[in-house]
């Protein structure tokens, strides 16, 4: 077999532990990525769920902004990653920070007003059984492009997508006791394919 990916997983703030221990049980070594220069060490990258104005304003502090424009390796985003690397933002600060990485507009905080965090059987279009997804104040998406591969809806909202090797979700795969989101993204880490 091929030699373990190097993925990293942004350590800046929020939900990243989870996803390392994910990813070392589908076959990668994960890193926390806490400076630019470990961009150009790593085979992936996951920006994890947490507080996106948070996690905006110290990836522009740590000089961040303009290496994860370029960043040409696969990048997942899941919650507060996922807005980060959407083109428009709802809800956000004035100059809360979007990389525009997926032609997506994302509403902050605007998922069931009733109930800020549940649980949803998702049926994903790339794997065979639903997933055990967890959203917790997830944002609202909705693709402005076609570019833009839906992987999954809720409620007419994009809870799973893709633009190329750029993958998004609203919900919390770290969280779901289901590794086949995490061996996908490895698996498209180690090919260097989507
Ligand atoms: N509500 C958070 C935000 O807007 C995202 C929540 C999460 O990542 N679970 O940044």
């Amino acid at each position: 077999m091929a030699a373990k990916p190097t993925i990293g997983v942004l350590a800046l703030q929020g939900a990243f532990v989870e996803h390392e221990d994910y990813l070392r049980r589908s076959g990668a070594l994960p890193v926390e990525v806490r400076l630019p220069e470990q961009l150009d060490e790593i085979d992936g990258l996951i920006l994890p769920g947490g507080e996106s104005t948070t996690i905006g304003k110290l990836l522009r502090r740590f000089g961040f902004e303009e290496p994860l424009r370029k960043f040409e390796k696969p990048i997942w985003g899941t919650c507060a990653g996922m807005i980060l690397l959407s083109k428009e933002i709802l809800g956000g600060l004035p100059d809360q920070l979007a990389l525009d990485r997926i032609d997506l507009r994302v509403t902050r905080n605007a998922f069931g007003r009733q109930v800020d965090s549940f649980t949803a059987q998702l049926e994903l279009s790339n794997l065979e059984e639903p997933i055990p997804a967890v959203f917790i104040r997830a944002p609202l998406a909705q693709p402005l492009s076609d570019r833009v591969e839906i992987l999954a809806e809720v409620d007419g909202q994009v809870a799973a997508a893709r633009q190329q090797n750029v993958w998004v979700s609203s919900f919390h795969p770290e969280l779901s006791g289901d590794l086949r989101l995490h061996k996908a993204f490895v698996a498209s880490c180690r090919t260097g394919e989507t």
